[in-house]
Order: structure tokens, then C-alpha cells, then sequence
């Protein structure tokens, strides 16, 4: 039987809900690809800049002496008046992750969305049936790999195993 953790914590699931098809699934709640490491706002990216939910380019929280930029405090913006600070908020590339594992294809497949959130990319380890003509009992494992039919991005190999997504 399985057992399912989420960061080393078992996930309490009623034993009637309970067999062993099981799948976790980890949705991305953050919407926003960008926030101000000052004043903690989602922030768009414009032509001319980071702006905020109000679609100021000004930072409340702006203090010169914590811009990298700056060289020289005495031209730099003042407090409150220079730009945001955007950074790339961690894992907002992806749209989720699952982990489902199926007693009756013998396999466990885990997911990865990055693109269209409507696929993943999957990589399904499964055992073939021990009565199969040829390799009964082996275990076989699936990729994603470039040039895929409907591949959920495209891949350019970099070396073998590892792949640049789109
Ligand atoms: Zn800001």
C-alpha cells in the first residue's frame, strides 16, 4: 500500500476514499510571474517597466540604498520615488504537478504542466505483466522526448536526458 506525504508530512485521506489508484495533485495558486522584492506587489511586465496592480511604476517601498543599480546614492531616486524591484517568483513557470499511481496499468506516473495547463509532460514508470510473451516482469519507463506527436512543449535536446523546453 501506499502512503501519501507531502513534504515528509502523511496526507490524511479517509480509508473509504482509499485504494490504491491514488493521484496528488500540487496546483500553482500564484497567478503573477513577477513581484517587487521592495514592496512585495504583484507586478506586470510593460514596455517601460514593472507596474503594479494600480499600474504605477513607482515603488511605495523604493530605497536607494538598497537599488543594486546605484552606484551613487546622490543620484539615484529618492526614497519612494524610484522604480520597483522585480523578481521572477519562484516555480510560477509551472501549473502544477501530479503523482498518480494505478494498480490496474501496474505504472506510477508523474506530471509536470508547464505549458497549456489543460496537459503535462509525463514520465510513466510501469512493469510489463508477468505473463507477456517477452520481458514479463520488467520494469519500463516512458518520456517525454523531441519531436513527439502532440507534445505537450517542444524539446530540443541538449545531451542525452536533458532537454531545453520550447
Ligand atoms: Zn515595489
Amino acid at each position: 500500500m501506499f502512503v501519501l506525504s507531502a513534504n515528509g508530512d502523511m496526507i490524511s485521506i479517509s480509508p473509504e476514499d482509499f485504494d490504491d489508484s491514488s493521484v496528488i495533485t500540487l496546483e500553482n495558486a500564484e497567478e503573477t510571474e513577477w513581484r517587487c522584492l521592495a514592496c512585495g506587489e504583484s507586478l506586470t511586465e510593460e514596455t517601460d517597466g514593472y507596474a503594479d496592480e494600480s499600474g504605477s511604476l513607482i515603488c511605495d517601498a523604493y530605497d536607494p540604498y538598497d537599488d543594486p543599480e546605484i552606484d551613487d546614492v546622490d543620484t539615484a531616486p529618492d526614497f519612494r520615488e524610484g522604480s520597483h524591484r522585480a523578481q521572477r517568483v519562484p516555480l510560477a513557470w509551472a501549473n502544477g504537478a501530479a503523482i498518480h499511481t494505478n494498480p490496474d496499468e501496474d505504472s506510477i506516473t508523474v506530471t509536470v504542466s508547464v505549458g497549456d495547463p489543460r496537459g503535462a509532460f509525463a514520465f510513466t514508470v510501469r512493469r510489463i505483466p508477468d505473463d507477456a510473451g517477452t520481458n514479463g516482469g520488467r520494469l519500463i519507463m516512458h518520456t517525454p522526448y523531441p519531436g513527439e506527436p502532440m507534445p505537450h512543449r517542444d524539446l530540443i535536446e541538449d545531451h542525452t536526458g536533458t532537454y531545453w523546453v520550447g
